[in-house]
């Protein structure tokens, strides 16, 4: 049976934060593979320099590169957005096959918001979530369950280090002129500052 993982988000930039998860999600759940999958271009936020769908795209490329575990994929950016994730896990369903189980990894605040996204009770139907701590959010399982049925037996809980990275954060240190080394893959940090990102 083939055990893989999803990893969805803006990715704005990818940091060790991302990737760490993705790391205690394949060694916790045994998993093969787990895609990268970057969401298409979000509304612009108020006076946030962001990068776009593709400069995105390559920072995920260059975190991933080295480890085959991981695989960046860009089937959110090659669909009409919004980027909605029953869709994108619907997709994998219908290349795995349905002996495949499939794992969306979400941190503790996707998972807080998980009852009020699109189509949340097919997410659960079509996968199960890997839900990882992240510091700042402690989600209650039991008030998630009564927002979603079947949520709390849909989550395999994934513990590991907590990295208090954000890339809010990282975007705001790189506006200030503070560093941002050893919080993003030394790749991502050269393309951060060759194509002069979230600088405002
Ligand atoms: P932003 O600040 O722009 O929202 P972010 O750091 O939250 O960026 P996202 O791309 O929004 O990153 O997150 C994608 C997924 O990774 C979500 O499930 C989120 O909960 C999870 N995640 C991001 N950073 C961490 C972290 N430091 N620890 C645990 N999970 C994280
Ligand atoms: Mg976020």
């Amino acid at each position: 049976m083939q055990r893989i993982g999803i990893l969805g988000g803006t990715f704005d930039p990818i940091h060790y934060g991302h990737l760490v998860i993705a790391e205690e999600a394949r060694w916790t759940l045994g998993l093969a593979q787990i895609y990268v999958v970057p969401a298409a271009q979000q509304p612009f936020k108020q006076g946030q320099q962001r990068a776009n769908p593709a400069q995105r795209m390559e920072m995920v490329e260059r975190a991933c590169a080295g480890n085959s575990a991981l695989v960046p994929s860009d089937v959110e950016l090659r669909r009409t957005p919004p980027s909605y994730t029953i869709d994108t896990l619907q997709d994998f369903r219908n290349r795995l096959g349905d002996s495949a189980t499939i794992w969306f990894i979400v941190g503790g605040d996707a998972l807080e918001s998980l009852p009020h996204w699109h189509a949340a009770a097919e997410i659960i139907s079509l996968a199960r979530l890997a839900a990882v701590g992240r510091p700042g959010s402690a989600p209650d399982l039991t008030w998630l369950d009564a927002a979603l049925p079947g949520l709390a037996n849909s989550t395999d809980r994934v513990t590991g280090p907590q990295l208090d990275i954000s890339s809010t954060a990282l975007r705001r240190r790189v506006a200030a002129g503070q560093p941002i080394r050893y919080q993003v893959p030394e790749a991502v940090l050269t393309y951060i500052v060759e194509q002069r990102l979230y600088q405002t």
